[in-house]
């Protein structure tokens, strides 16, 4: 079988290094490796009102920042259709049908909406489309009959509730969906980045992130102040690795050649990690040679960035001629499921 891919993320706010490693690397590798049929990134404007009701200018500010974040990762719309979901109103059509074969007490037991409900203080009123989401994200996915789903770990529980609802259709109406694989990143620690505070995931909507766009100074900053070991206050102090932020952050984003670019009295990541558990290594000049890491990373990025930026029709055009591609496709599963349900009226007549 050919692959079909498909992802995508909420315009809640910039792009971050959860993304990138979590997700964006991923995507990238396998849009340069071609091994695919049609490759689908989605910009879940929907999905982002769903807890954000009231808030209609942040996801509409950001759509096109999560668009230019793409592009200037080196996504390229040539090989990759990118779209917005609310121009494929057909996905809403698909999720009404996936609403039957879903149960309410499903969609609560689904652990990272819990997580997500609790954040959000939604404990009280829970908007329906909220706790909705999952069985919406398994229409974008199967409205192109997708198979490889790039994921963050956060997202493992929601692609569950997607293959419950392919076995539930397949065996309610008939055999029209494959299974779905998720890709995780290939290290651990890339499959669910933390937060700058140390306490739970990068997340937009947690506000502890460094964003693709954060300035020279912005990230910078950020770095020197990120959480490390609270017990390591003087230099001579053995420091703690585990749940060490900046450690968390080398270990996803450090490689041998960066010691001997930046720091090269150490070889590798395992001859620092041991120092600093000795004692005698000081945070700040680990957090420095981190800042050089990423600073390294983001410059080319935040150069095509401020290329877009001078011509975001350009881009808006790249999204809305995307949007149609997907629309065309959508259109075509949702005659096939009409088929297997057996209401596809316009069959019925006999010349
Ligand atoms: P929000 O807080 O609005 O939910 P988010 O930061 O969680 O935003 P999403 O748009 O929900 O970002 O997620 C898009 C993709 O990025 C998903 O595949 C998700 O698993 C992945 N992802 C998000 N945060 C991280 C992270 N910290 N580490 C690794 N992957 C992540
Ligand atoms: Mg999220």
């Amino acid at each position: 079988m050919e692959n079909i891919i498909m992802t995508g993320d909420r315009p809640t706010g910039n792009l971050h290094l959860g993304h990138y490693v979590g997700s964006l690397i991923n995507r990238v590798e396998l849009q340069n490796e071609g091994n695919y049929k049609k490759y689908y990134i989605m910009i879940a404007d929907t999905q982002a009102l769903t807890d954000n009701s009231k808030n209609v200018d942040k996801v509409k500010n950001n759509l096109i920042q999560v668009a230019i974040d793409y592009l200037s990762v080196g996504l390229d719309p040539n090989k990759v259709c990118i779209f917005i979901q609310s121009m494929v109103p057909e996905l809403f059509e698909i999720t009404g049908y996936f609403m039957n074969l879903v149960s309410v007490s499903r969609l609560q037991r689904n652990p990272t909406i819990k997580d997500e409900i609790k954040q959000r203080n939604f404990e009280k009123s829970l908007p329906i489309g909220f706790l909705n989401y999952p069985v919406s994200q398994a229409a974008d996915i199967l409205a192109f009959n997708a198979n490889i789903i790039p994921v963050g770990e956060d997202q493992l529980p929601v692609l569950e509730q997607t293959r419950e609802i392919i076995h539930s259709f397949n065996n309610t109406y008939g055999e029209i969906f494959n299974d779905i694989q998720p890709l995780l990143p290939k290290k651990k620690i890339c499959a669910r980045l933390p937060g700058l505070d140390g306490k739970i995931k990068m997340s937009k909507s947690a506000g502890n992130c460094i964003y693709l766009r954060d300035d020279e100074k912005t990230v910078k900053e950020k770095i020197m102040s990120a959480y490390t070991d609270p017990n390591h206050i003087k230099v001579s102090d053995p420091g703690q690795i585990e749940g060490n932020i900046v450690f968390s952050y080398l270990d996803a984003f450090c490689q041998d050649y960066h010691f001997e670019k930046y720091l090269p009295d150490y070889k590798n990541l395992d001859e620092l990690k041991a120092h600093y558990k000795k004692g005698g290594l000081g945070d700040v000049k680990v957090k420095l040679f981190l800042n050089n890491i990423i600073q390294e990373l983001l410059t080319p990025i935040r150069q095509k960035r401020a290329e877009l930026e001078k011509n975001i029709d350009k881009v808006y055009e790249i999204l809305f001629k995307g949007s149609e591609e997907a629309r065309e496709e959508a259109k075509k599963t949702i005659e096939k499921m009409k088929d297997v349900i057996g209401i596809n009226y316009k069959k019925f007549l006999k010349n």
